[in-house]
C-alpha cells in the first residue's frame, strides 16, 4: 500500500525532528495533502495508526489539511480554482488550464512535541 510507505517515511522525518528537539513524545502532527496528490485520506489515516505504534509519535494526533486544486489560467492571467468534475478548467472563464499550482502536495507543516 502506497499510503503505508508514506506513513513510514513521515514517521522517519518526525523521528528526526523529535530527536533534534530532544522531545520525549510527539503530541500532534499537521499535514497538508492536496486533492490531486493521489493520497487516499482514509488509507493514510489507517496506515498512520499501524505505523506509529511503538514510535515517539505513538499517541500523536494526525491532522490533515485538505488542499484544493488551483491552476494558472492563461486567459485570466491568474491563479484560479478548477471547476468540479470538469478536469483542469478555470472556474471563471472555462479555459483549459493545465498548469497546476496547488493540490499535489504532501507536506509536514508542523508538529507539537513534549520534551
Ligand atoms: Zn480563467
Amino acid at each position: 500500500m502506497h499510503e503505508l510507505s508514506l506513513a513510514l517515511s513521515l514517521l522517519e522525518q518526525i523521528g528526526a525532528v523529535a530527536e533534534r528537539e530532544r522531545a520525549t513524545r510527539v503530541s500532534s502532527v499537521h499535514l497538508r495533502v492536496g486533492r490531486m496528490s493521489g493520497i487516499v485520506r482514509d488509507a493514510l489515516l489507517f496506515s498512520w495508526e499501524l505505523a506509529r505504534a511503538d514510535t515517539i509519535a505513538g499517541e500523536a494526533v494526525l491532522v490533515i489539511d485538505d488542499v484544493a486544486v488551483a491552476v494558472w489560467c492563461p486567459r485570466c492571467d491568474a491563479e484560479r480554482p478548477v471547476r468540479d468534475g470538469e478536469g483542469l478548467m478555470c472556474v471563471e472563464c472555462g479555459t483549459i488550464a493545465p498548469t497546476i499550482v496547488r493540490g499535489r502536495e504532501l507536506e509536514l507543516t508542523s508538529m507539537e512535541v513534549v520534551s
